[in-house]
């Protein structure tokens, strides 16, 4: 079996310049992720608040966490301290929160606005008309302490390709409309996240500027 370096140096040799790799670390041990910092990774992602907060004190300072999973209310001062970005953030209700507690503690806070594009239901994330409406109000550009840095998406879990083609495509058309609208006088409002172990190379192909990458670099997770 491929060692993490090998498989972070397959990942990163394939990406374009200009992209960057998030490595998804969730579920895995600290000294798994202590190899792919060895190996030279220094942004990584998470998805549970409890298990960020576990391993952030026990990995070099110099890690940038980004958290990637659903933020329930009663847990974004608990990641505050640690966090530089929040991709996952699926509410104007959220963003208020979060510019609260980023207040709180003095700092200013990067965060993603996720979309919902997938066909599950499960998987959360504004709608494109939600995002739009909260972009034409004024809702998600009026926080001190945040920078709204661009959006998130995760595609369909499917092997139909097009499928996939088509939902990072209207990520990135929502993308450049928020871009051009709500965010014009932003020079924050550059990325796009989107595109994961099975689908990252079509992600790229529509603009993705950020991939997040578990499997194909720690092994599949065992929960
Ligand atoms: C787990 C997860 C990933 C990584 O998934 P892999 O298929 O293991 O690469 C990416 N994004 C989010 C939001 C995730 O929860």
């Amino acid at each position: 079996m491929p060692s993490i370096k090998e498989n972070l140096q397959q990942v990163t040799a394939q990406l374009p310049e200009g992209v960057q790799l998030v490595a998804v670390s969730k579920f895995h041990p600290v000294e798994a992720l202590q190899e792919a910092y060895d190996a030279g990774q220094r942004l990584f992602g998470e998805n549970r608040a409890q298990e960020l907060i576990a391993k952030a004190p026990l990995l070099p300072k110099d890690i940038r966490w980004h958290f990637i999973g659903h933020l329930q209310k009663n847990k974004v001062r608990a990641i505050m301290p640690y966090v530089s970005v929040i991709e996952s953030v699926d509410s104007v209700q959220l963003l208020k929160l979060i510019e609260k507690e980023a207040a709180r503690i003095d700092r200013t806070v990067d965060v993603l606005l996720q979309l919902h594009v997938a066909q599950e239901e499960t998987k959360s994330g504004f709608s494109i008309d939600e995002v739009i409406d909260a972009g034409e109000s004024g809702e998600l550009t009026c926080y001190p302490h945040i920078n709204v840095c661009g959006v998130m998406a995760m595609a369909s879990l499917t092997d139909d390709t097009e499928q996939v083609a088509r939902e990072f495509e209207l990520v990135r058309r929502t993308y450049v409309m928020l871009k051009d609208g709500p965010f014009d006088e932003s020079e924050h409002f550059n990325h796009l996240s989107m595109g994961m172990s099975d689908d990252w190379p079509i992600a790229v192909k529509y603009g993705a500027t950020l991939v997040r990458i578990g499997t194909a670099i720690f092994g599949t997770r065992e929960y």
